[in-house]
């Protein structure tokens, strides 16, 4: 779609920015009917916004980027998610398997170029998704990362070309447990093992007290983000 003018974005966020999550999907689902899309890795704030667009019954697309190196964990809470709310989150591939790849660019890319590693498994599928909508639902916290910490709650995503919209983007984490909490929502039981922010088996570790959530990421590199939530400079 065509980037909204400076002004209708502005309007929007002025709109949005008091509302409850809930209701900033439900403006996302009626703004952009049939064409607006979640893409979560199932995380806590992910399994957040699955139960407010089940409960809300909201026409959102639900996909996940499975790299095919997810924790058996997450595969069996995808199941959980699909079978407590009665949904389905597409799986979206990518084009190699991880034995393909192997072959293709050598073994264990993710340890020897992890960014180009995310961008065959990560971002060339996601790229192949999200031309066919014209707003995406993100599920960040400004208190997540730096590159997060402005992140408004509806913006142009000039890298991808779309609407994005941040309903989570105010929350703090124990917000977030809260609200998991008090709906018995189902979530990753590697978060009550030290992993807060969980990816891909080869680039999560666990981490230890006081340390930050994301340490375990891509641990011991500069890396801190897959690439998909970056935003570009002077974007809204
Ligand atoms: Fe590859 Fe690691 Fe990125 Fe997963 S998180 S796509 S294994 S580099």
């Amino acid at each position: 779609m065509s980037r909204p003018s400076r002004d209708e974005l502005q309007r929007w966020l002025d709109e949005l920015d008091p509302q409850p999550a809930g209701d900033i999907l439900r403006w996302a689902a009626e703004r952009f009917p049939g064409k607006v899309t979640f893409a979560t890795g199932f995380g806590l704030e992910g399994c957040v916004l699955i139960d407010l667009i089940a409960r809300g019954s909201l026409p959102i697309d639900l996909f996940t980027l499975d790299t095919g190196l997810l924790f058996p964990e997450t595969y069996d809470l995808w199941r959980r998610l699909e079978a407590r709310y009665g949904l389905t989150v597409r799986g979206v591939r990518p084009e190699q398997t991880v034995d393909e790849q192997a072959r293709a660019e050598g073994p264990e890319l993710w340890g020897t170029d992890p960014d180009r590693c995310c961008e065959l498994r990560k971002t060339r599928p996601l790229l192949g998704v999200l031309p066919a909508f014209d707003a995406w639902i993100s599920a960040i916290r400004r208190d997540q990362t730096s590159d997060r910490a402005d992140a408004p709650v509806v913006g142009w995503d000039g890298r991808f070309g779309l609407v994005k919209v941040n309903p989570l983007v105010r929350w703090t984490f124990d917000q977030v447990r809260a609200y998991v909490r008090d709906h018995d929502v189902p979530f990753n039981p590697l978060h009550d093992r030290g992993y807060p922010s969980v990816g891909c088996t080869p680039c999560t570790t666990a981490v230890a007290p006081g340390e930050d959530p994301r340490a375990g990421r891509w641990r011991g590199r500069e890396k801190k983000e897959c690439g998909l939530h970056i935003r570009l400079q002077g974007q809204q």
